[in-house]
């Protein structure tokens, strides 16, 4: 997670306009039009999308788990954006989705959305390592988000559920893992997509698309996101929705907070939700600190960030690695993001 200050520039940089708030899910969509340069289309989706899919039930029941085993793994280096480390997170990634038979999302039917981003230096504020952009090396780098879709019976509006997959990468010879940021939101959302890919196959399809978002470069601030934002791969003003996942599993099982710029419809939703399950959970205000909700909710889109109340305990520091994930609060989580898209999109 990032300060304000980076995102600020970059937010100007992408030409993203700022606009102020209307309600969920009513007037935000007119206020929307004509932000992008690029108009983006429509999902067509086969009525036969379903038919003859079989995915093996090893795939389908697969844990959140198992998913932060993998990336925080020394192999993919922490997963800093730009570098191989991300590089083959995203393969990774990739592969988990078009093992259920998602639809791609990204950029000209491909699962990519390739974007740039400044070269980085780390600097050490609490405690914690963060990015600032390096004066000395003034070439970009690629990175990329990673975007498919479970389709609705009505393709014309989506709901996303996204989690920033990199983290920071190897500093002075030491790895940062980044197993609770954010290795346990992606492990999260992959889990969730598994089950509800599971009920398509059964015949429950959602109403909405349900987006499945993987943001790239969040902890050099928000640039994947920022960039989604800017060059969406569909119309902003059809996401009814952005559920982001941050560094959800560490700390006592039933405690989460709750970032969002806005009190609308899909905040209430969530708070309700949460509760109802056991979960205590408060929307509070970042202090400084944000994720990737941030670009959505600067452009009117209801968008919130679920995390545990503890996130900055370890955060950004080589400790953050899998001992300190609370499996039965990843489990929550996992259920609490399935809820939540069970009582939004059907
Ligand atoms: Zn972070």
């Amino acid at each position: 997670m990032k300060t304000g200050r980076i995102l600020l520039k970059i937010a100007i940089g992408l030409g993203v306009v700022l606009l102020s708030f209307t309600s969920w899910p009513g007037s935000w969509a007119t206020k929307l039009e004509g932000l992008t340069e690029r108009p983006a289309v429509q999902l067509q989706v086969p009525k036969d999308y379903w038919e003859d899919v079989y995915i093996p039930s090893k795939t389908l029941n697969r844990k959140a788990v198992e998913d932060i085993r993998v990336l925080s793994d020394p192999g993919l280096q922490g997963r800093r954006a730009g570098t191989a480390g991300e590089t083959k997170t995203l393969v990774y990634l990739e592969k988990q989705l078009k093992d259920l038979h998602l639809l791609p999302f990204g950029v000209e039917n491909n699962y990519w959305q390739l974007f740039s981003i400044p070269t980085m230096k780390e600097t050490i504020i609490n405690g914690r390592v963060l990015f600032r952009p390096d004066p000395r090396d003034s070439f970009l780098n690629p990175s990329a988000n990673i975007l498919a879709a479970i389709p609705g019976q009505d393709p014309s509006q989506n709901v996303i559920i996204s989690a920033h997959y990199d983290h920071l990468g190897v500093y002075k010879g030491q790895l940062y893992p980044g197993a609770n940021d954010n290795a346990s939101g992606v492990a999260c959302v992959l889990e969730v997509t598994r089950r509800l890919t599971a009920d398509a196959l059964a015949g429950k399809h959602p109403i909405p698309n349900i987006v499945v978002a993987f943001w790239g470069a969040e902890e050099m601030g928000f640039l994947g996101s920022s960039y989604f934002v800017s060059q969406p791969t569909v119309p902003l003003t059809t996401i009814k929705a952005v559920i982001n996942f941050d560094s959800v599993a560490n700390g006592p099982k039933e405690d989460f907070i709750l970032w969002s710029k806005e009190e609308d419809n899909l905040v209430s939703t969530v708070l309700q939700v949460v509760s109802g399950m056991g979960g205590n959970i408060k929307k509070v205000p970042g202090q400084g600190h944000a994720s990737d909700e941030l670009p959505f909710g600067r452009v009117g889109v209801p968008a919130v960030t679920l995390l545990s109340e503890q996130w900055l305990t370890k955060n950004h520091t080589p400790e953050d690695d899998i001992k300190g994930i609370n499996e039965e609060k990843l489990d929550l989580a996992s259920d609490i993001l399935y809820a939540l898209v069970k009582e939004i999109a059907y």
